[in-house]
């Protein structure tokens, strides 16, 4: 697609420039550029380099490119990315300019891995989005107020449109603004945004990208590239009316379960990156699981009858089938860090046989047994006996016995005593929900 600059687009192009130096010099805020590799923060990003390069030493205030990495990011995304920061920040360093990147993840516990496989939150649908927060929303946020605590405030650039959506339109007509045009943050006290191309078309965005080259030492024909293929070779413009948006980015998650179908993940697959079609066969897999009832417990974790968490088995078969996905793809889609988590919850809920650092070993991966509980001879006479005379779960029984012989041997630490009691109290507490569960399920 060839998109030419007309007359009407420079006067666009120069008012923006105007627009933006004018709020640069308006006071000594700094400024955080939203940017997630896409084509309107890269452009927003162009914008401001730009003019930060032309600048005088002492007119340099800080200005910081804020990146969030889901840690579920289409791994040809994820390349790309790393690749343009790395040359970003090379020529940082060697123009000696006043920008810092700060990327930002998701803390383990809140991570994708975490919430579905450890915690059993159902795949995300359209009213259950419970990612967006935890993986993007949160952590941009604490690094944003963290500037803010340093700085007292600050001005953060977004490359949000009004020609992206009639409801992006309409929400962005509906902010108050100032004498600036900068609006408050809804969330962040403190911070102000500003979007210096609201008003910017689609085809402009691509009509100056493909003009302008970008200040740091590359092109922007990869990215071009990448929205080409993730529209499957079609006429780029058209992703932007099919892929998912979220969070200000134009390629969502490879997990994402919100859209009914990852054209984008399709479209790289069509036109030659076959190796993530099971990260796709995964996906739909992970998307059809949520309605599958028997993955589900029958009680919501506030202890309502109804659709909950998934339960033991799905859990446990969701990793075993990322793993066998991580292996085909030959790349690791989940941290050591995660699944040591992802275990620690499950030893909490169900499991003393570290299960998940087993099964995650068994697929090559090498992680450290967290604590080497064994039951002895005597511990599974003591438990066979339980269990026959007394019909108990042998889980619960396990789970008691790890706690009094393992986890609190010593009593004398200060409050082992009290948190023995909360510890056993919980393990009884699943079991009986575990039961209830079943019960319902036989009948
Ligand atoms: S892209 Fe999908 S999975 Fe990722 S945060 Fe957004 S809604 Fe959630």
């Amino acid at each position: 697609m060839n998109l030419k600059i007309n007359y009407k687009e420079d006067i666009l192009f120069d008012s923006t420039r105007d627009h933006i130096r004018k709020i640069y010099f308006s006071d000594r805020r700094p400024w955080v550029i939203a940017f997630s590799g896409g084509k309107d923060s890269t452009l927003v990003l162009q914008l401001v380099y730009e003019m930060i390069e032309s600048l005088e030493p002492g007119q340099h205030k800080p200005v910081y490119v804020l990146i969030s990495d889901t840690q579920v990011e289409p791994p040809i995304i994820e390349d790309y990315i790393d690749k343009i920061l790395q040359l970003i920040q090379w020529d940082i360093v060697k123009k000696e300019l006043p920008i810092k990147i700060i990327k930002v993840k998701p803390e383990v516990e809140d991570s994708f891995w975490c919430k579905l496989i450890g915690k059993g939150y159902p795949s995300p649908t359209r009213w259950f989005r419970w990612c967006t927060s935890y993986l993007k929303i949160r952590p941009s946020r604490k690094a944003i107020e963290k500037i803010v605590r340093d700085h007292s405030s600050v001005i953060l650039l977004l490359g949000t449109r009004k020609d992206e959506s009639i409801s992006r339109k309409n929400r962005m007509e509906a902010r108050e603004y100032s004498s600036k045009g900068l609006n408050p943050h809804h969330e962040i006290p403190d911070a102000l945004v500003c979007s210096p191309i609201s008003d910017w078309t689609t085809d402009q965005v691509w009509a100056f990208l493909q003009d302008t080259p970008p200040p740091w030492d590359d092109s922007h024909d990869s990215m071009v590239n990448l929205y080409r293929q993730a529209s499957g070779d079609e006429c780029h413009l058209i992703l932007d009316l099919i892929s998912p948006s979220c969070g200000g980015s134009r390629f969502g998650c490879w997990t994402c379960t919100v859209v009914k179908k990852d054209l984008s993940m399709q479209g790289f697959i069509r036109t030659g990156e076959e190796w993530m079609q099971p990260l796709n066969v995964f996906r739909d897999w992970l998307k059809e699981a949520r309605e599958n009832s028997d993955m589900r417990s029958r009680v919501r974790r506030d202890g309502s009858d109804g659709p909950g968490p998934f339960n033991e088995s799905a859990r446990k078969k969701i990793f075993s089938l990322l793993l066998e996905a991580e292996k085909k793809v030959g790349r690791i889609l989940i941290s050591d860090e995660e699944i040591r988590y992802i275990q620690h919850q499950w030893q909490k809920e169900f499991d003393l046989e570290e299960s998940a650092i087993q099964v995650a070993n068994q697929y090559g991966r090498d992680i450290k047994k967290m604590n080497n509980f064994n039951l002895s001879p005597g511990d599974h006479e003591i438990m066979d006996d339980l269990i026959a005379s007394m019909e108990l779960q042998p889980e619960l029984i396990k789970n008691i016995l790890y706690l009094v012989t393992k986890k609190y041997a010593s009593l004398d630490v200060y409050g082992a005593q009290a948190n023995l009691k909360r510890e056993i109290a919980n393990v009884i507490e699943t079991a009986a929900l575990n039961a209830q569960t079943q019960d319902d399920h036989d009948l």
